[in-house]
């Protein structure tokens, strides 16, 4: 179930139909519903404040759900309680900070995801260094995307040292125009290849900065 179907959880909820999940998608404005309703294999018109209102839609029944409302404060915490309190058990949770996360995660999300936080997180990595992705994988540890810097280019990454020098794995390797292949010791990088690159935040910060 997918309640809110502004930008955030309209798409999700589209990703969700075509992988070939079965979705229930609420919204409390009949002409948004109306919009996304071809593409949605289940929509509903509700106000999702409304207990009554979730108990004839089944809700209670449902055992993920993703409230995806972010501006409307009241309504998100609102929501969110109310599922926690049908026992629902995978309650996933949008907040447009982290103050609204930790709200969210006080009245029974299970998990709390902060878009435009995390993006504009990720863009500013990718603005300042040389990283063409960056994803945070947990707190402390990311995965980048980033060029071979000299120190590495024409040598095995074995014999690059790249783990003890900066701390950092690199995991796969993509020539231009080639598919990704997975690194090993032996793998040989030149320049102009693209690493993928894991370790803590800190350590492929580093390393994404070395040319
Ligand atoms: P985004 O930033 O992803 O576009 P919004 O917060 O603007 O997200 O959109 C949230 C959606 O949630 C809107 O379409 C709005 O109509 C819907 N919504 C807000 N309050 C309720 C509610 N009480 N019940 C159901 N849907 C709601």
């Amino acid at each position: 179930m997918v309640i809110g179907l502004g930008r955030f959880g309209s798409s999700l909820a589209g990703e969700l139909v075509s992988r070939g999940s079965e979705v229930l998608a609420i919204d409390s404005r009949p002409d948004v519903v109306q919009r996304h309703a071809d593409e949605l294999t289940h929509t509903a018109v509700a106000d999702t404040t409304d207990p009554e209102s979730l108990r004839q839609l089944g809700v209670p029944q449902f055992r993920r759900a993703v409230v995806a409302i972010g501006t409307d404060l009241e309504a998100s915490i609102l929501t969110t309680s109310l599922l926690a309190d049908f026992g629902i058990p995978h309650i996933w949770a949008k907040a447009t900070s982290r103050q609204h996360g930790r709200i969210l995660e006080r009245v029974g999300a299970h998990h709390v995801v902060l878009p435009e936080h995390d993006m504009g997180e990720r863009v500013a990595h990718l603005v300042t260094g040389r990283m063409l992705d960056y994803i945070e994988i947990e707190e402390d540890f990311a995965l980048v995307k980033t060029l071979t810097p000299d120190e590495a280019v024409d040598r095995a990454l074995g014999e690059s040292r790249l783990r003890s020098k900066y701390g950092v794995t690199v995991v796969g390797v993509k020539r231009p125009g080639e598919e990704f292949t997975y690194a090993t010791a032996d793998t040989v990088v030149r320049k102009g290849d693209i690493l993928i690159v894991a370790g803590q935040k800190d350590q492929v910060e580093e390393f994404a900065d070395i040319t």
